[in-house]
């Protein structure tokens, strides 16, 4: 499979698993570790995408995969740096990437994430387990640290930018760049997918934080492997693209069925998925940009 297709695959898989219907959990993780930089890694297996920053004297973690599988990202950095992490800074709070949070909470570590992902996690917790929807976080794994328009994190002589990216694929998306060390991390806002809902909000989100990567910057999205930042270009111009082109069939008095049947937006067909194919997302967009013509 393709990188996309593997991260559609095991996006599908979480989605299902986090609606009840598969109930299968990782119990361990075989934590792969890539380096991106002197003191910057991507590690994957047994959840989200985790980006590692080793500082002087501690570790920064960009998301913390499943509750289940933190010992086991925990193990994989220790194999790295006997440094303690001191801080997690969330991109979102599937439990995919948030999961870990209380283990690395509870011994000693920040947690920081966005406004909304925060209350998200404060009141319903991350819907990991069937048997356990709504319920809360435990205090250990709640973020402390949490911003609304963005956050700047100084951290052992790098600058961590943190932007807010919309609601697209959850109710509080944020990415961070590493000023430093030209990594961005990205979250699940990308995965290579049309975006579920607020499709203007993504799409201005996401040309917002990429007018602050520079070009050799190397990006890490929630899943997969790490991206150039042509391919997130592209991706933000299709959006925008599609958002032009019904913007345009609404104020020509087109209806949806005609959209539909004219395959308006079928030049991005490669954006779809089983879990929103183009079909889907073209009626999504339509009903998003005809209700704020009618405001
Ligand atoms: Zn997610």
């Amino acid at each position: 499979m393709t990188m996309r297709k593997t991260a559609i695959a095991v996006l599908t898989m979480l989605l299902l698993s986090m609606c009840g219907v598969a109930q299968q959990y990782t119990t361990n993780t075989n934590a792969t570790t890539v380096k991106l930089a002197d003191n910057v890694y991507l590690i994957h297996g047994g959840g989200g995408n985790v980006t590692a920053l080793i500082g002087d004297d501690a570790i920064l973690l960009i998301d913390s995969m499943f509750p289940e599988t933190a010992a086991g990202l925990d193990a994989a950095l220790k194999s790295l740096s006997p440094k303690p992490v001191r801080y997690v800074i969330n991109t979102h709070w599937h439990a995919d990437h948030s999961g870990g949070n209380e283990y690395f909470g509870g011994r000693g570590a920040t947690i920081v994430s966005s406004e909304p992902t925060r209350a998200w996690l404060a009141s319903r917790g991350n819907d990991y387990r069937p048997n356990a929807k709504g319920v809360p976080m435990a205090t250990a794994g709640l973020p402390v640290v949490a911003f609304r328009d963005g956050l700047d994190v100084h951290f052992s002589g790098e600058r961590l930018q943190m932007l807010p990216l919309g609601t697209g694929h959850s109710d509080g998306d944020a990415g961070a760049f590493l000023t430093k060390a030209r990594i961005a991390a990205i979250g699940d806002t990308y995965f290579g997918a049309f975006p579920p809902r607020n499709v203007l909000a993504v799409q201005s989100a996401m040309e917002r934080f990429l007018a602050i990567l520079p070009d050799d910057v190397q990006i890490v999205p929630g899943h997969g492997g790490v991206l150039r930042k042509q391919e997130l270009v592209e991706y933000s111009t299709a959006l925008k693209e599609s958002i032009r082109v019904m913007q345009a069939a609404i104020a020509s008095g087109k209806t949806l069925d005609q959209v539909r049947q004219e395959k308006l937006l079928g030049r991005f067909e490669k954006y779809s998925t089983p879990y929103m194919p183009l079909e889907k997302f073209t009626s999504n967009l339509f009903g998003e940009l005809s209700d704020l013509q009618h405001r």
